[in-house]
């Protein structure tokens, strides 16, 4: 794997030491909450308040994003200033979730800051809101981010999509209890613990004999809008399996090795994109034969057409994997075409 892959994808930043050892130790986490330094982000309905930026707007993830005129900046608050009532919620069984130190120091954190996250109500994110606040969307502005605001509301919002579907035992229907920082609930009943889980999926870059790639076009998608194949892991299937089932179903290619070149935690709610790269086999001429059902259109480009300004293919954004994978086989940054 090469590390400057990685670097690509703005959700595998993490600036962040998640200092698991601290998690267990109750009197610890407590004092590392009433610390100076400590900071908390704020999520309502999976967003993270803001002092500065917005989401951008009419942007579905696809071609050129909008500019930003001013960069979005998390608005880290210290616990000792949270409304009271956020403070009840807390008490009250709320979810108070230990993020670990900041690694970097940035605008209004220091560095070794013991980071949290907790989620609001609708009354308690408007009592937060202060004159230019904002709620920020992840998938639209974490390219625009310093990496420890991206790694923190990476975690924390894959952690409150968790917390927030499993609020009961799936085995006996107990409402489960909150322990550990935030990293376990507990069911009471039957005195087991239940961890966070992340679904992992597999996003691949398949390419022909001509050196051309394979993209997709998604039935849920406006028009021209192309990207990899990918799909779900399932369960008592490798990585490599997964990436060699999905593509045949997909595109009726088939393909052998699967090499593996990075991955990116995608919380929406809960993926891990672990993303390969594929050559067709020899005996299998690459006939594409779209499943009509998630893929309604399949195309072999090459590097050529995708940087032709006048193709009118938009590619996934800066945010995905897709994107980084698309680049890597390309040799570097695609242009992006022109805008209406
Ligand atoms: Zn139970």
């Amino acid at each position: 794997m090469s590390r400057a892959f990685q670097s690509l994808l703005p959700l595998s930043r993490n600036r962040i030491d998640r200092d698991h050892l601290s998690r267990s130790n109750p009197e610890l986490l407590d004092e590392r909450w009433r610390g100076p330094d400590s900071r908390v982000l704020v999520l309502h309905r999976g967003q993270a308040l803001a002092t500065a930026g917005a989401n951008p707007a009419d942007y579905d993830g696809f071609g050129p994003k909008p500019t930003v005129a001013v960069h979005p900046t998390l608005d880290l608050r210290s616990p000792a200033d949270l409304p009271a009532s956020v403070l009840q919620h807390l008490d009250a069984g709320g979810v108070r979730l230990y993020l670990g130190f900041a690694l970097d120091a940035s605008e209004g954190l220091s560095i070794d800051a013991p980071l949290f996250a907790i989620s609001v109500t609708d009354a308690d994110a408007s009592a937060l809101e202060t004159p230019g606040s904002s709620w920020l969307n992840l998938r639209m502005v974490a390219a625009d981010l310093d990496d420890v605001s991206a790694g923190m509301f990476t975690e924390a919002l894959a952690m409150f999509n968790w917390h927030s579907t499993h609020t009961h035992c799936p085995r006996c229907g107990e409402v489960t209890v909150v322990e550990s920082g935030g990293w376990v609930r507990r069911c009471p009943r039957e005195d087991i613990e239940l961890f966070p889980r992340t679904d992992p999926a597999i996003i691949v870059g398949v390419v022909d004999r001509d050196d051309r790639i394979l993209l997709g076009s998604n039935a849920l998608w406006e028009n021209n809008r192309y990207s990899l194949l990918a799909g779900f892991v399932e369960p008592g299937e490798s990585l490599e399996a997964a990436a060699i089932r999905e593509i045949a179903e997909e595109s009726g290619v088939i393909i052998d090795d699967p090499e593996y070149v990075g991955s990116q935690p995608w919380p929406f709610p809960a993926s891990l994109m672990v993303g390969f790269m594929a050559r067709v086999t020899e005996e299998h001429p690459a006939a594409l034969r779209p499943d009509g059902d998630e893929i309604l259109d399949l195309r072999w480009f090459t590097r050529e057409q995708l940087a032709d300004p006048a193709s009118g293919v938009l590619l996934p954004g800066s945010s995905s994997i897709a994107r980084a994978i698309i680049e890597r086989w390309y040799g570097g940054p695609l242009p992006e075409p022109e805008q209406q």
